[in-house]
């Protein structure tokens, strides 16, 4: 049997990047993936920011293959081991300790999900309320709690029980520009005739990535940590994927200078695309009872390894943080050179650092310009309620040439896809 029609055939209908990526992969090195037939494709779209530092990156995979040979523990549920705890020291010394955070390290589970999880229920728990405030377009995750505070309909409609103890406020931008959604948030937890219950805490992203790449201001965010306060509500910051580097700092939130109560990062944490997430909590929360919050794979040990190897190679010292911001500012203005040479489409560009997109007033044009990378050797996603911006994510560990080759089959598929739209097609002859 041919290898894709086995996943056709004996793989759930539930799969889905497949279906946009449809060709069997087999290797990947840096920022290409390459597919059983050594068709070679440029990813701008990096696991969805698990892949920051590129795919199988020789010196984290040394390290585990070392792990590996020398018999080193596997496993060992939460039990002490020497990958975990030097793990643990290095993230604390070169993470942590150097950005004035003092968070205690919660392994809650391998998933983006099981993070947000334990971090809304360690919320409920200190401050003994059920409520949550979450933001439009945001995305948590799956799971049941995640996807109480998820915006997709689609997603949520797949629970198949209502999705209570949340309520849902306006992100930034969502009600134009110069209406700050936070005054509104304000009056809404002043009010006791607003309706809505005293929440236990907040939830937020910086930046939707899944949403629709909707950047929260540097203002706004400080603005809701104030209200934070006020309100006596914890401030959860789900960096799950904006964080580890994307932005141009480890989190995506150091620009504004936030101190979240509740922290969670994973994708790109392990470094090396091996399941690994924490829940970072501040010390005066961190009022779980042992083993609480259990979980079999709480805390890989083969991840702990790369991710330590991770922290030790991109975050010593600022080097690639600059790196990151340069080809960052690199991206945004390769896109909004694309904007002003085709504007039919009437393009808006906006991102930080290496999280960069382009949305078109025709909804259907992202869509289409991503199908027709794939054909080119490009691998790039859509995000956003109608999939209507183009999102891109490279490794942040991508060369220069690479990012400019990416970015002209981007502009090559902007031309072909504004053709079959029929956006701005040339007037016949005489008109
Ligand atoms: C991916 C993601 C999650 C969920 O992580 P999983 O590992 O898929 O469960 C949660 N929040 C954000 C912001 C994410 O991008």
């Amino acid at each position: 049997m041919q290898l894709m029609e086995a996943i056709e055939r004996y793989e759930s209908e539930v799969r889905s990047y497949v279906r946009s990526f449809p060709t069997v992969f087999e290797k990947a090195k840096g920022s290409y993936l390459y597919d059983i037939n050594g068709t070679a494709y440029l990813d701008f779209f990096a696991g969805a920011s698990v892949l920051n530092y590129g795919h199988n990156h020789p010196e984290l995979k040394k390290a585990l293959i070392d792990y590996l040979a020398g018999d080193n523990i596997t496993h060992s549920l939460d039990m002490a081991s020497r990958a975990r705890a030097e793990f643990l020291i290095t993230f604390h010394e070169k993470i942590l300790e150097p950005r004035g955070l003092n968070h205690r390290v919660q392994f809650p589970g391998p998933t983006g999900s099981n993070a947000v999880e334990s971090a809304l229920k360690i919320a409920r728990k200190s401050k003994g309320r059920e409520n949550i405030i979450a933001f439009t377009n945001a995305f948590h995750g799956m799971t049941l709690g995640s996807l109480s505070v998820t915006g997709n309909a689609f997603k949520r409609a797949g629970a198949g029980l209502p999705l209570t103890h949340s309520d849902r406020m306006p992100f930034d931008g969502y009600l134009g520009e110069g209406f700050d959604t936070i005054d509104y948030l304000d009056r809404v937890l002043d009010d006791s005739g607003s309706g809505v219950d005293q929440p236990a805490a907040v939830i937020t992203e910086t930046i939707q990535a899944e949403g629709g790449v909707n950047i929260a201001s540097t203002e706004w965010l400080r603005h809701l940590q104030q209200l934070c306060r006020k309100h006596d509500m914890l401030l959860i910051v789900d960096d799950i994927q904006a964080g580890c580097g994307r932005t141009g700092t480890f989190f995506s939130f150091e620009e504004a200078g936030l101190d979240p109560d509740l922290i969670t990062i994973s994708k790109s944490l392990s470094g090396y695309g091996l399941p690994l997430a924490v829940t970072l909590v501040k010390p005066q929360y961190d009022i779980w009872e042992p083993g609480e919050h259990n979980g079999t794979f709480r805390g890989h040990n083969p991840a702990f390894v790369t991710a330590k190897r991770a922290i030790e190679l991109f975050w010593s010292d600022q080097a690639f943080s600059h790196e990151v911001t340069a080809k960052g500012r690199h991206v945004r203005e390769a896109l909004e050179k694309l904007a002003r040479k085709y504007p039919e489409a009437s393009a808006k560009v906006r991102g930080r650092g290496m999280l960069q997109a382009i949305e078109f007033a025709h909804k259907e044009l992202a869509g289409t310009v991503a199908k027709k990378a794939f054909k080119h050797g490009l691998i790039i996603e859509t995000a956003g309620p109608a999939d209507a911006v183009l999102k891109l994510m490279p490794p942040l560990t991508i060369e220069q040439a690479d990012v400019d080759k990416g970015l002209q089959i981007i502009d090559r598929c902007i031309i072909e896809a504004m053709h079959d739209l029929g956006i701005g097609a040339p007037r016949a002859a005489g008109q």
